[in-house]
């Protein structure tokens, strides 16, 4: 089991224990036969895309356009473009960072099941996380597609017209209406991706969360799943979650730096 070499209980939540808690993770991680890693807006701040609910998040500047706002008006439509030409250009100059890596490298070292994400902003995929590992549960903001139609473009290519002064793209094919890749406030999760996560949260040895609130579903229902099912759950976040009681191993703090220092002492745990 995952979580015998880290003890029950082990809870580092300031700097005196934060080493403790790297190498408690790493322990977990070295262990796990099936790892599922849950994550949300934190662990992309340090690629310089803020999240929504930390001081100074976006929710309040550019929170996005509700589902049923953009569909019924023209004027919702507008904002709708408006606030996600400010995000996307935003998430077009982000890079990966030392804990989107990581995941990259417990996947190469055959640890990973799943990785999950809440994340529209593709630096998992763009760190070389693989597609057939990887669940984008809210979508992508790098594509958009048509509602009538399905025809697909690239972000690149409606930021163009955007910026080129369209205030509302229209599908080049058939002039039905364009819509990005994501899934909008107020809308339905898609199911198949969705049954497929809570598969792996029920069935994984370790769930682990990286940077998400946990305040709103799935992420509130997804570590309770794996809880249930008696998966040891660790969370690295920066603050504190409603679902911290659930948690044997809790690390407050920034997720690349942790990471990059977990990850040396999990390579040194599989080479013993
Ligand atoms: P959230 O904003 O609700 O919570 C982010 C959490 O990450 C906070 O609890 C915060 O303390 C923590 N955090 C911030 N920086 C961190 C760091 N460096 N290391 C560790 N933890 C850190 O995010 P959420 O739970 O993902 O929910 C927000 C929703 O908005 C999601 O559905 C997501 O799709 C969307 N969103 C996505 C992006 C993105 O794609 N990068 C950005 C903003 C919002």
């Amino acid at each position: 089991m995952a979580g015998d070499s880290a003890g029950e209980g082990t809870v580092s939540q300031d700097t005196r224990n934060l080493e403790e808690g790297i190498v408690g993770l790493a322990a977990v991680l070295a262990d796990a036969e099936r790892l599922v890693v849950f994550t949300g807006a934190g662990i992309s701040t340090e690629s310089g895309i803020p999240d929504f609910r930390s001081p100074g998040g976006i929710w309040n500047r550019y929170k996005p356009v509700d589902y049923q706002t953009f569909l019924s008006s023209d004027e919702g439509k507008r904002e709708y473009w408006r606030r996600g030409r400010n995000t996307y250009a935003v998430i077009r100059e982000a890079r990966p960072n030392p804990a989107h890596l990581a995941l990259v490298e417990l996947e190469r070292l055959g640890k990973l099941e799943l990785l999950i994400t809440q994340n529209i902003d593709g630096l998992h995929t763009l760190a070389g996380s693989s597609s057939e590992r990887t669940i984008e549960l809210h979508g992508t903001a790098h594509r958009v597609y048509c509602m009538t139609c399905g025809a697909t473009e690239t972000r690149d290519a409606i930021s163009a017209r955007l910026d080129a002064g369209e205030a509302i793209p229209a599908c080049r094919v058939c002039g039905g209406t364009l819509r990005a890749a994501t899934i909008a406030f107020g809308e339905a999760m898609p199911r198949e991706p969705l049954r497929r996560a809570i598969e792996a949260a029920r069935a994984c040895d370790l769930f682990l969360i990286i940077g998400s609130s946990l305040v709103v579903n799935p992420a509130a229902q997804l570590p309770r799943i794996a809880a249930e099912a008696g998966a040891y759950i660790a969370i690295l976040n920066q603050t504190p979650t409603p679902l911290d009681g659930l948690a044997q191993l809790l690390l407050r703090g920034a997720a690349g730096e942790i990471m990059a220092r977990v990850m040396p002492e999990v390579r040194a745990r599989l080479a013993e």
